[in-house]
């Protein structure tokens, strides 16, 4: 593969950044600076969610035999196990345990079904072509990452993304008709074609992250006694204990699993590329104006989306990007290789 510099790549995210806020794509892909708070919450547990699921499908590709528990059950194997290790102060314990019980339902759907890993984690490069001439576009190419791409038992290609919400991503729902403007599968499409593979469907794997919180003891100062002295059935003396809530959490998981993975499919969007074509082709001669410019005009409809830009203390002028406790610079498109990164 031709690899081209990061900085030439454009990526579905970094497309999504610039159409969002042309100045949060000057940060984050022009400069390269990120912020060292791993982002909001909900970003925390997707990055960890994907560690795991990541952890597991090498397994899968690797071939790797299942140990089982004295019940017979399938145990997660030692790598997914350190993948939410390694996140489990970076979470805290309360979103650990959700994400532990996720990551077991996942691991359990999967292992019953029969399927060949093509790809895991893989990076793609291509030419940006023009949507009508067909002339490849003079500085940026399209790039990425898909998250994985299996043969389905009954012999269709599948490109396979991952996702957590918090949200209802049942049929009909907002959430579902997000994923369906997304024109990353569109473009990834087309990347696997590049290594050799034509895709016949996407499969989205979505993980519900359970809204039960731990309980918490009642405040004295609110607590209601019967005749006889006790507390009341619905108020609480303690803290629910962790192993109790992580039993909570279990319970609800195991016991409406489909409530909390939600897996369906889409047919390839073959018909949709050209248009995409024609976004990103707009979105690069944008990028090449502004380069041209030295100026990034500013979205503030973006500022407070998804959790709050971290860019934020920058815009409203409370810190410097240069600040070393708030920001790393990592280069652009941290989430590709090194490779990919320093390629000339
Ligand atoms: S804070 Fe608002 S204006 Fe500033 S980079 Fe983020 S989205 Fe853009």
């Amino acid at each position: 593969m031709s690899l081209v510099p990061v900085e030439r790549l454009l990526t579905p995210s970094r497309a999504k950044s610039y159409s969002a806020c042309p100045r949060k794509h000057h940060y984050a892909y022009t400069l390269g600076v990120r912020s060292t708070s791993n982002g909001s919450a909900a970003t925390r547990f997707g990055t960890a969610a994907h560690a795991a699921i990541e952890a597991y499908w090498r397994e899968r590709a690797a071939g790797a035999d299942l140990a089982v528990d004295d019940d017979g059950h399938a145990l997660l194997w030692p790598s997914v196990d350190r993948a939410l290790a390694d996140h489990f102060d970076v979470l805290g314990e309360e979103q650990w345990v959700k994400l532990r019980a996720l990551i077991e339902l996942y691991c359990a759907s999967w292992n019953e079904r029969a399927v060949e890993v093509l790809a895991v984690e893989r990076e793609f490069q291509m030419p940006l072509l023009h949507p009508r001439s067909r002339k490849q576009h003079p500085y940026y190419w399209l790039g990425g990452k898909i998250d994985l791409l299996v043969r389905l038992e009954d012999g269709r290609v599948a490109l396979i993304d991952h996702k957590t919400t918090s949200s209802d991503p049942g049929a009909g729902s907002d959430y579902r008709r997000r994923l369906l403007l997304d024109p990353q599968p569109t473009i990834y499409v087309a990347g696997c074609e590049t290594f050799g593979h034509s895709v016949d469907l996407i499969l989205y794997d979505v993980l519900v992250k359970p809204g039960q919180e731990r309980l918490l003891a009642t405040p004295t100062e609110k607590r209601k006694y019967t005749k006889d002295g006790k507390l009341y059935a619905s108020q609480r003396e303690h803290d629910e204990s962790a192993d109790d809530f992580d039993q909570r959490i279990r319970t609800a998981v195991f016991g409406a699993p489909s409530d909390y993975f939600v897996s369906f499919e889409v047919p390839k969007p073959a018909a949709e590329l050209n248009a995409v074509q024609a976004n990103l082709w707009a979105i690069a001669s944008e990028l090449l104006r502004v380069a041209e410019l030295g100026f990034a005009r500013q979205n503030a409809g973006a500022c407070f989306d998804y959790g709050g830009c971290e860019y934020l203390p920058v815009c409203t002028r409370e810190a410097s990007i240069d600040d070393a406790r708030l920001y790393v610079r990592v280069g652009p498109s941290p989430e590709l290789t090194e490779a990919a990164r320093t390629a000339a």
